[in-house]
């Protein structure tokens, strides 16, 4: 999946667990950075290859790249796997701990939607027809359908027309089942 459609599922995914699960009260300051942290998760399994959008948004994000990705196995490895979420989620975690006391932010709240973005991306790779090491360090790429053929290709047209428009719609469509909450949260969970 492209850069796009894995922040918009990351979104997506964050908006629905908002919907179904009962939210703690955050400050503003939280919930922006939050969001951050979400696009940021939803961003950071492609780490593993130069042409990964988090590279592109650092300053000579793709020269680094060049010697960093070799670590991670190579595009679709480590960091696409189970072995990947507790070593990105751990890693992530103690950073968070690291910076709490200069960002004022709940880092509960932030490594969740960090977590979740993370989940969305491998979950969203899956139906790709590359598919991913769920279970690394066994070498094999789980994929949803299991017939290749029938799985989405990256930047292709059912990613572009299909998959992107409709995570825009689930978006919408869950906002507007669970607007009351919505509402709820922006007057009195937001502090
Ligand atoms: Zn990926």
């Amino acid at each position: 999946m492209t850069g796009r459609t894995h922040d918009m599922a990351a979104f997506t995914t964050l908006v629905g667990v908002m919907a179904f699960f009962p939210m703690p009260s955050i400050t503003l300051s939280t919930a922006i950075v939050s969001l951050g942290a979400n696009m940021l998760g939803g961003d950071m399994p492609d780490i593993d290859q130069p042409t990964g959008v988090i590279w592109h948004k650092l300053p000579l994000g793709t020269w680094y790249s060049r010697l960093f990705t070799p670590f991670l196995g190579g595009h679709r490895y480590i960091s696409h796997s189970r072995v990947g979420i507790f070593l990105f989620g751990y890693l992530s975690w103690w950073g968070l701990t690291l910076i709490s006391h200069v960002l004022l932010v709940d880092i509960k709240v932030v490594w969740d939607c960090f977590m979740i973005g993370f989940l969305s991306h491998l979950v969203m790779d899956t139906i790709t027809r590359e598919g991913v090491p769920w279970f690394f360090p066994i070498p094999i790429r789980i994929g949803i359908p299991p017939m290749k053929a029938f799985r989405v290709a990256t930047g292709g047209l059912i990613e572009r027309f299909l998959i992107f428009p409709g995570l825009i719609v689930m978006t919408g469509y869950i906002v507007y089942s669970f607007h009351s909450k919505f509402i709820l949260l922006l007057h009195h969970y937001i502090r």
